[in-house]
């Protein structure tokens, strides 16, 4: 009978983990062959006429050569490795053996692979979602590999932003190597960057250590630990390790997390950097190709900073760090809180930052609402500071919309605006938020239809909650409260604006929140919505 040998991988270590086909293929084999901490972690799926030949760790390559011996005669051989039997496993090494000795696939003796769950997934299921992104695994052992290989690798993962799962990282004996690893990542990462250290996944001691580059060799770390490093958009949330999808494509002041909702994250247009995009239209901000052995612009600036910075720091930073490819830089500008004019310098300003490739639109909040690629937002916002502009975030946060209060005539509430808008303007909210504040009770610039909308009249305000300020069903806000005193509508409004940053459902728009919480700081929801059913008639029916 023509023997077989099947090269199986049984996961991570636990039994719920071994796929069906890798406990069947164990059965249906009269001999196993595998280190010993190995088959004593499969013992429970063992019969009594198997025989067993349990070898040292350092043992493979006569292991393998075991295997397929024992296969010539004629017998089917289970050899089992951990995690999955082509990673760093005995699955290479038995066609090797086997390769040796002459075999071919037809007339040579049967040979299975049964997959497992590698080390880099199970431990990344423990850890949250790291892996997610391009990734890859370094193996940091130079037993069967030479170090300046090893190195060369782990530089050109750590500078191209892949996720890395080092396997192997230490032992009793290799202990540099690790120490290296990091080293090297510090020169393209930043010390804050994720790190996931397990140790011994779905096994009797697993250990699970969320950390991050700076810290990583404080912990500790040996022969059955995974090291997973995450990439440069890799976050850390409730002690999980979390990589996106993909990277974020638009930003806005203040802030460096990706604002954009799934949905709106795989349009064309979010992703200027895509193959497609780059190569649609022709326009200067696609940097032009340098001919066969002419420098780059990259490679001229970089030597230019080389030249005027004398060391190689900056140089490292240029031509080391990851950096994100160029996002859209997305902000709103206004002449002011209370102020709808722009000047001519102002103007001549905004279409010099927003050149020929940014966008540029005026909205109905009366903001110039720009979208700008670029790599350095930190000069568009001192060009427009220094203008006079009042700059703004966009997205989920709070706008806040004041009427010119007469050409400020009626001046007297400005004040409180101002401070509304120093105090809150821009905070991030569960969804967008638009608070109006009108300067008298002609209220011409619609406070009320806003979501909160304030009424300066008689020398104190009124507070309208909960406009919905679009559809067919839309309505003003509930008057809530008349002649609330000047010195405590900002307090007011602040406390009912952080209820609904800390209580809104994601996406919940104020209305909707108000509506379902029925109380806001002592003002109580009344559904005025008309009895009426009314036809929902989205956009186009
Ligand atoms: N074939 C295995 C890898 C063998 S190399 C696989 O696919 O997973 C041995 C290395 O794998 C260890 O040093 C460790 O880095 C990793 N490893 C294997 N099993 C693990 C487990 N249960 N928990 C954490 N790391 C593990």
């Amino acid at each position: 009978m023509k023997g077989k040998v099947l090269v199986i991988g049984f996961g991570p270590g636990s039994f719920q983990h071994i796929t069906d086909r890798a406990r069947a293929a164990i059965r249906e084999s009269n001999m196993i062959i595998g280190y010993k901490t190995y088959v004593d972690l499969i013992e429970g799926l063992l019969t009594e006429n198997q025989e067993i030949v349990s070898t040292g760790m350092t043992e493979e390559v006569s292991r393998a050569q075991e295997a397929v011996k024992q296969a010539e005669r004629g017998n089917k051989v289970a050899v089992i490795s951990s995690g999955d039997a082509g990673v760093y496993g005995m699955a290479g090494l038995i066609y090797e053996v086997l390769i040796e000795k002459g075999w071919k696939k037809e007339s040579g003796v049967e040979v299975e692979i049964v997959p497992g769950i590698s080390a880099i997934n199970s431990c990344a299921s423990l850890l949250g979602a790291p892996v997610m992104h391009d990734a890859c695994t370094i193996s940091l052992s130079d037993h069967l590999t030479p170090w300046q290989l090893i190195e060369s690798r782990i530089d050109a993962a750590a500078k191209t932003d892949f996720v890395i799962a080092f396997y192997n990282p230490k032992s009793g004996r290799r202990t540099k190597q690790i120490e290296e690893a990091q080293r090297i990542l510090l020169k393209y990462r930043s010390p804050e960057t994720p790190v996931g250290l397990v140790k011994s996944a779905y096994r009797d001691r697993e250990q699970v250590v969320v950390t991050n580059l700076k810290e990583m060799l404080n912990h500790e770390i040996g022969m059955l630990t995974t090291v997973i490093v995450g990439n440069s958009s890799t976050v850390l949330h409730d002690g999980l390790m979390i990589t996106p999808r993909g990277y974020q494509r638009k930003y806005t002041l203040n802030q460096a997390e990706q604002p954009l909702k799934l949905h709106q994250r795989l349009t064309k247009e979010a992703e200027p950097w895509s193959l497609e995009a780059a190569s649609a239209v022709e326009t200067p901000l696609r940097r032009p190709t340098p001919a066969e052995g002419e420098p780059s612009l990259r490679d001229l600036a970089e030597q230019a900073l080389q030249m005027v910075s004398g060391d190689n720091d900056q140089t490292v930073t240029l031509a080391g760090v990851y950096q994100p490819a160029e996002a859209i830089f997305e902000l709103a500008v206004s002449p002011g809180v209370a102020n709808k004019k722009f000047t001519a310098p102002q103007l001549i300003t905004l279409a010099e930052v927003v050149g020929e490739n940014g966008v540029m639109e005026y909205t109905q909040d009366h903001q110039m609402k720009l979208g700008i690629p670029t790599e350095n937002p930190d000069e568009i916002i001192e060009k427009l500071t220094q203008a006079g502009l009042l700059l703004a975030p966009v997205g989920d946060v709070l706008t806040i919309k004041a009427c010119d209060f007469c050409d400020g005539d009626k001046k007297d509430s400005i004040p409180y605006a101002e401070e509304l808008q120093r105090k809150l303007g821009g905070i991030q909210l569960p969804k967008e938020l638009k608070l109006g504040i009108n300067g008298c009770g002609m209220a011409c610039y619609g406070a009320v239809k806003e979501d909160i909308g304030i009424v300066y009249r008689q020398g104190a305000f009124d507070l309208f909650l909960g406009g919905k300020t679009v559809g067919r069903t839309g309505h003003p806000g509930q008057i809530v409260a008349e002649g609330i005193e000047p010195d405590q509508i900002v307090g007011v409004i602040e406390n009912i604006i952080r209820d609904y940053q800390e209580y809104g459902y994601p996406n919940e728009r104020f209305f909707k929140f108000f509506k379902r919480v029925k109380q806001v700081q002592g003002f109580t929801h009344v559904d005025i919505t008309p009895k009426l059913q009314i036809t929902a008639a989205p956009c186009g029916d």
